[in-house]
């Protein structure tokens, strides 16, 4: 199955289903960065529930940052997803393995550290986030996004997350987010039943890996509850927005001071955009331009 998302609702819109498959960016993520198993499970399972938050805002360009900051040895996470289906993000300790929990499964809780913090920003479009921060509850991910969506946005949410990879690369990844609307929180009966659904699930990529696609998971879930899944299925990718030009801002705010010492040193200079790993490549003419824009903005603002 390709990337995608798909939207669905039940219970009279009461209930409210967001699926989405990332198999394959999260390996586009993997390779660019590359990316231990461990780093590949947390940063995949990060980016997923960046699509899936970012997917019940309204305006065009709303985008949603996810900061996961535990104290163990992968340190930080950043992802910044989109509702327009592109997802970006890194790991700053990329290398960092270890051994698989009891039951199997890659242990993203000890690499990320089950004490420590996620900030989740919010930004409609007009550079205004809305940011808030929760503890986390296990670094598990999928965990800690379900406590903030529970304790930030006190909407009744049930969030499962889920990357496998081994050496072939990332083979499943992806997540579902059910909430309960207000009033359908309401009924105990309904709340209970999904409970008794959603709470036996040994996660996400087993679905998957036994071949279901989206609309079958949410059908098992919900088909007896009036589920209706929308017909439209949007693409997500991971794409990041750096571009030559950016980069060429970013070293112009350094000053003709450190431009100029880039000239000497280096005859040039490099940069790496973090989120996506793509190496910019400036020459000494690029920084020389730069020093005289510098110098032509001064006189002009005099
Ligand atoms: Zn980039």
């Amino acid at each position: 199955m390709a990337d995608q998302l798909i939207r669905a609702t039940a219970a009279d819109h009461g209930i409210r289903a967001v699926g989405v498959i990332t198999t394959r960016l999260t390996d586009v993520a993997r390779q660019r960065h590359q990316l231990s198993y461990v780093a590949t499970a947390a940063l995949g399972r990060t980016m997923t529930a960046g699509l899936l938050l970012a997917s019940n805002m309204k305006q065009p360009q709303s985008r949603v940052n996810i900061r996961v900051k535990g104290n163990g040895p992968l340190a930080d996470i950043l992802v910044d997803a989109g509702l327009d289906g592109t997802v970006r993000g890194y790991v700053y300790n990329p290398v960092v393995e270890l051994p698989p929990k009891p039951n199997g499964k890659l242990d993203v809780g000890g690499a990320v550290g089950r004490d420590g913090f996620l900030y989740v920003a919010r930004d409609i479009g007009y550079g205004y986030p809305y940011s808030s921060t929760v503890e986390l509850v296990s670094g598990e991910i999928g965990d800690d996004v379900t406590h903030y969506l529970v304790t930030s946005e006190q909407t009744p949410s049930a969030l499962v997350l889920g990357v496998f990879v081994d050496a072939s690369g990332v083979t499943a990844a992806g997540g579902f987010l059910i909430q309960v609307m207000p009033k359908a929180a309401r009924d105990e009966a309904l709340v209970a039943k999904l409970e008794s659904r959603i709470g036996p699930l040994q996660g996400f990529t087993p679905l998957l890996q036994a071949g279901k696609t989206l609309p079958d998971i949410f059908a098992d879930l919900l088909g007896d509850l009036g589920l209706e899944i929308f017909p439209q299925r949007q693409m997500v990718r991971f794409q990041c927005s750096c571009s030559f030009e950016r980069v060429l801002g970013a070293l112009k705010l350094l000053g003709e001071t450190e431009l100029q010492d880039m000239i000497l040193k280096d005859n040039g200079a490099e940069a790496t955009c973090e989120f996506c790993g793509q190496v910019y490549q400036t020459n000494r003419h690029q920084l020389e331009q730069l020093i005289v824009d510098l110098r032509a903005e001064t006189a002009a603002s005099q």
